[in-house]
């Protein structure tokens, strides 16, 4: 079969199970509301938690770093040398995480494919929550270790796994997502910490959809807890409420400095961008120190949460900005979505292969008005 046969063929099969995807064009500035495609709509499918992608504070560091460093990075940080920014922001993550060090990298997904492939290998095993993020699955991939799935969120079946399983393998690292992207539900972190104990395990959380969310002041689902623990290894990105784009690790000086020789995705590719880099450090700024956002944030979620439960439909269970409303197949997510469209509403439904099961995910901001839940609520019950 030639390439080009095979690439149809397997595009058809996609398009016949209703989970094909194509992007689609937003003008002007992003925010609560957005023109999509020529349309004016309330947007609920952006991670921009906290509205700080269009704030003039980060846009103005973001140009004024431009024209003091350029626009490129010109290399990688250890080849090329890095700028004081990078150690700025680094520092000003360590701080808020409350962990010893912290490092930058040019995603998300590459600080959690880089630092998971980094820490383990094939004498070692991994357990991951069957939900977890795709870069903490490749990255587990990648590292070649012994991968075991557990059934969500559930402590059980992992210890049951660790019994069967731990002492087969040298090391062990348990991987999850803090604040479940496609759920919005938030893992157990206490349990989790005495299970990693009580193993002999390592705790690697994605902390993606929990940082300027969760916790106090916004450093995720350790404040949330209340927990301080440098054994812990803190990721997340940039690029969600923080407004910019990146990823991060924050753990304890060890980790950094090993991660800092020996990970991939952060030693062979070329550092941040300085703009980048300057929008990210006055992002985590602004949230380490005004809580006002974050209030309107949960006020917000609280709105939408009443709401949609008026309506007496299945909703997956929350405890972040993100919230789901179950469907029964693709296209009766697929529809309901592109109805929402027709009324002014931008809501995503997430489908297979993503998600196991259909459903329309609402992402609410800080920036949303009260009047963009009700009339949302007005408009799902006319579909439904
Ligand atoms: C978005 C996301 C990532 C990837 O972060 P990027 O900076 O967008 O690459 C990783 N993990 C989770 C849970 C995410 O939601």
């Amino acid at each position: 079969m030639s390439l080009s046969e095979y690439l149809s063929k397997s595009l058809s099969t996609i398009k016949r199970a209703n989970w094909y995807r194509q992007e689609k064009t937003i003008t002007g500035l992003s925010g609560a509301v957005i023109e999509l495609e020529g349309e004016k709509l309330v947007n609920f499918a952006s991670n921009d938690y906290l509205g700080l992608t269009c704030d003039k504070r980060l846009m103005d560091a973001s140009i004024e770093a431009i024209y003091k460093y350029g626009t490129g990075s010109t290399g990688s940080r250890l080849l090329s040398g890095h700028r004081k920014l990078h150690e700025d922001l680094e520092h000003s993550i360590a701080i808020w995480k409350k962990t010893e060090k912290a490092l930058v990298f040019s995603s998300g997904y590459s600080a959690n494919i880089g630092t998971i492939s980094a820490l383990v290998n094939q004498k070692d095993l991994i357990l991951g929550d069957e939900y977890n993020h795709s870069s903490l699955k490749n990255g587990a991939k990648l590292s070649q270790s012994q991968v075991i799935e557990y059934n969500h969120n559930n402590c059980l079946d992992l210890t049951q796994k660790l019994d069967k399983n731990r002492s087969n393998y040298r090391h062990c690292l348990i991987v999850t997502d803090s604040v479940f992207s496609m759920d919005g539900d938030l893992c157990h972190l206490p349990e989790l910490i005495d299970i990693a104990n009580k193993y002999d395990c390592w705790l690697l959380i994605d902390e993606a959809h929990a940082t300027g969310i969760i916790g106090k002041t916004g450093a995720g689902c350790l404040e949330h807890f209340g927990i301080k623990n440098d054994n812990i290894i803190q990721i997340g990105t940039l690029s969600k409420a923080i407004g910019s784009l990146g990823g991060y690790v924050a753990g304890s000086e060890v980790l950094i400095d090993f991660l800092r020789n020996r990970c991939p995705t952060w030693i062979y590719t070329t550092a941040l961008s300085p703009a980048d880099t300057a929008a990210a450090l006055k992002g985590v700024e602004i949230i380490r120190n005004d809580s006002e956002r974050r209030s309107s944030l949960w006020q917000n979620i609280t709105l939408l949460k009443q709401e949609l439960n008026s309506l007496n439909m299945s909703f997956f269970p929350s405890e972040s900005a993100i919230l789901c409303l179950k469907s029964k197949t693709a296209e009766s997510a697929l529809n309901l979505s592109l109805k929402l469209r027709e009324n002014g509403f931008f809501v995503p439904a997430i489908r297979p292969p993503t998600v196991p099961t259909s459903r329309l995910r609402f992402s609410v901001m800080a920036t949303h008005q009260s009047q963009h839940f009700t009339t949302l609520r007005s408009s799902i019950e006319c579909h439904i």
